[in-house]
């Protein structure tokens, strides 16, 4: 694996064929199996390393959020990725630069609302990434489910010749969606933190049941994560991220909660053919690595 600072650096080091895997580090089973899905594409793999200032719209979120460089060089050389590019802010955001990147409309709900800025930051980190290193196709995962959808918009608007891939969210055995955040948690919050995934699951079940109101299925979400604080549980479409009032496309079911110290999202992908299929994720068989101390 080579590790580089550079844009230029890592532009060289890929090639022209690479599959890029753009992560904040402290590396779970999440951001692993993304690097193992971009192992299934032809061409060398690109993980990019980089806390983005930008995005981070609580500079106290900002400050204690998990780092770890040593143990993420050596999970990454582990997943047999190609080329580790963690550059400095320097080197992302130059002195006196000015360009930021804002995708309206879809960017401007749900994380938009509550988190001013932070969708901005993702935009603007990304194209810098997208257009710095000029990978073929890149991974995001489906947890970030709003974040891939900006994504996707920005990388078609702006004629960004990259495939964009969505990737299912890998959950804790208990059903708790993987976040570096979760180290933050201690027990009792965690079991607080449990009614997202818990009320998620309950909406998928009732989907399979048939269920297609969109309120019915943000009350179970809601009912189920009541010991949380809840900023919002939403069924919105997938690519516009409008409110929908019944499941009729494909659709997320979206929701945001403060539990102790942190700010968890999760949601439940529906892929939507005929009829409407709930993507759970998948679930770990044992403890995440994030615990592995
Ligand atoms: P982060 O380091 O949290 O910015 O995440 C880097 C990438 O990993 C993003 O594309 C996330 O959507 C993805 N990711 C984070 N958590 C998970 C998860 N539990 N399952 C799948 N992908 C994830």
């Amino acid at each position: 694996m080579r590790v580089v600072t550079t844009f230029a650096a890592a532009r060289e080091a890929a090639g022209a064929q690479a599959t890029l895997v753009p992560t904040m580090g402290f590396f779970h089973e999440g951001h692993l199996a993304l690097m193992e899905r971009a192992r299934k594409d032809p061409g060398t793999v690109m993980v990019s390393l980089f806390v983005n200032p930008t995005q981070f719209d609580d500079p106290a979120d900002l400050d204690r959020y998990p780092r770890d460089p040593d143990r993420d060089m050596a999970l990454a050389e582990e997943a047999r990725v190609d080329v580790l590019f963690s550059p400095k802010v320097e080197e992302v955001y130059p002195a006196g630069g000015s360009t930021v990147v804002g995708v309206e409309t879809l960017g401007e709900v749900l994380e938009g609302v509550h988190r001013p800025g932070h969708l901005q930051g993702v935009a603007t980190v990304v194209a810098k990434l997208f257009a710095g290193l000029q990978p073929r196709r890149a991974v995001f995962g489906r947890k970030d489910a709003q974040q891939l959808a900006v994504v996707r918009r920005l990388a078609g608007d702006l004629r960004m010749p990259v495939e964009v891939i969505g990737h299912p969210t890998v959950r804790e055995p208990d059903g708790l969606a993987l976040s570096s955040r979760n180290v933050l948690l201690d027990r009792p919050d965690r079991e607080r933190a449990l009614g997202l995934s818990r009320g998620l699951f309950q909406a998928a079940d009732q989907i399979e049941a048939g269920e297609t109101r969109g309120r019915r299925l943000e009350e179970v979400v809601a009912k189920a994560a009541r010991h949380t604080n809840v900023e919002y549980v939403a069924l919105v479409d997938m690519t516009t991220m409008a409110p929908l009032d019944a499941l009729d496309r494909h659709a997320v079911l979206a929701v945001a909660a403060e539990v102790g110290p942190v700010r968890l999202i999760d949601n439940l992908a529906i892929d939507f053919v005929s009829s409407p299929a709930p993507d759970r994720g998948s679930i770990l068989e044992k403890e995440s690595i994030l615990y592995e101390r």
